[in-house]
């Protein structure tokens, strides 16, 4: 990539000796040491550690391990989280902190830069957007409601939570958090971020990524998410959403990949990228970017065969039939109207639905004050 003119910092001339906080537990697994809890302050400068998170064990016995990524500058600045993997069927956000850590140049880098490309590997391991507990006959957790986690919970899932966030979220004072996420399997999503713009910095995190659809929302149905609760303990976050599941979609994470770099740049870690063609997409992009502050699923209330008639961020008017549902047979049972006037943000991918699933989640923007801050 172009960079613009580099940063200048001043170069540690020497380190002074600190307890090492970062705990290893001697293990070394496919080549990388195996770590309890992660203190960046203990990895020398201008360096590129992969390490392994030793997590809970499985009911076999054996631990889990999540990958940890550490690009570590050739001075202080600013700390950026990237994680990903916590819903085990979204997978663009793998590639997307693959390819950032790899193409970091820490000799320019300001500050660090840590990823987690698969936070829940239970979840990976059953191809699944939940964690799952072989507990009585199988229990399924979003982990994404269940941050801060808690070491002492019954179920696995808060136990495994609760290590991630107290030795790697919590202990290493980052400045800014994005968790990356694609729509859970059989939906789909554009380009996408939650973001609570009562929480400084998170408003111009969000409008750095150009993405296609904005939603403006407090948080309020994701408590206990990695971006609530890391916006929560003082660290501004987003959740940005890479389109659909199951897949590695270049485009989506080209786009995240650029963001990353354009937010480095904004936290002044690493120089601008000065390439024309991605700057000049970028400000495209961005000038079409939709923000909204409520949404509106159009639900069914049978089950049934659905045939949808409108896409991704196409406009939708209140009264318009988006879709119909038929029986068995082919018999059509119903047209499916929308509610409101909107954008499509997003759609089902499956004809088969269970009553109470939507078709459609449109988004748009209300002047209702209780919808102000997106809690609609
Ligand atoms: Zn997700």
């Amino acid at each position: 990539m172009r960079l613009a003119a580099v940063l200048s910092c001043i170069a540690p001339l020497f380190i002074l000796p600190v307890c090492s906080q970062t705990v290893y537990t001697g293990d070394i697994l496919s080549g990388h040491k195996v770590i309890s809890r992660l203190d960046v302050d203990d990895l020398p400068y201008n360096s590129y550690t992969k390490l392994w998170l030793r997590m809970t064990l499985n009911q076999i016995g054996q631990s889990y391990h999540v990958p940890i990524i550490v690009a570590k500058g050739h001075c202080d600045g600013k700390r950026l989280l990237l994680s990903t993997g916590i819903h085990g069927d979204e997978l663009n956000g793998i590639r997307v902190v693959q390819r950032v850590l790899k193409d970091i140049d820490t000799s320019t880098l300001q500050g660090v830069v840590v990823g987690i490309p698969q936070s829940n590997v239970n979840a990976m391991y059953a191809g699944r957007r939940e964690f799952v507990s072989h507990f009585e006959t199988g229990v399924l957790t979003n982990i994404n409601r269940r941050f801060p986690g808690n070491s002492t919970a019954r179920l696995a899932p808060d136990r495994y939570v609760s290590i991630l966030w107290n030795n790697v979220h919590n202990v290493n004072n980052f400045d800014s958090v994005v968790d990356f996420h694609t729509q859970t399997s059989n939906y789909k999503f554009p380009n996408f971020v939650y973001a609570d713009f009562r929480v400084p910095y998170v408003q111009t995190m969000a409008e750095l990524t150009g993405a296609d659809v904005i939603k403006i929302d407090d948080g309020s149905s994701a408590l206990g998410s990695v971006e609530v609760v890391n916006d929560a303990s003082g660290r501004p976050s987003i959740t940005y959403e890479l389109g659909s599941p199951l897949l590695w979609q270049k485009d989506q994470i080209q786009r995240a990949y650029d963001y990353t770099f354009r937010l480095m740049a904004n936290l002044t870690m690493y120089p601008a990228n000065s390439d024309s063609g991605v700057v000049s997409e970028f400000e495209a992009y961005r000038s079409k970017s939709f923000y909204g502050n409520a949404f509106d699923f159009t639900n069914i209330n049978t089950g049934g065969f659905v045939e949808r008639y409108v896409d991704l961020l196409d406009v939708v008017h209140k009264g318009q039939v988006v879709g119909a549902i038929f029986n068995v047979f082919g018999d059509k049972l119903k047209d499916l109207t929308n509610s409101v006037d909107g954008v499509v943000t997003s759609i089902g991918t499956s004809p088969l639905l269970s009553a109470s699933d939507y078709i459609i989640n449109t988004i748009y923007f209300s002047n209702d004050t209780k919808c102000q801050y997106g809690g609609c």
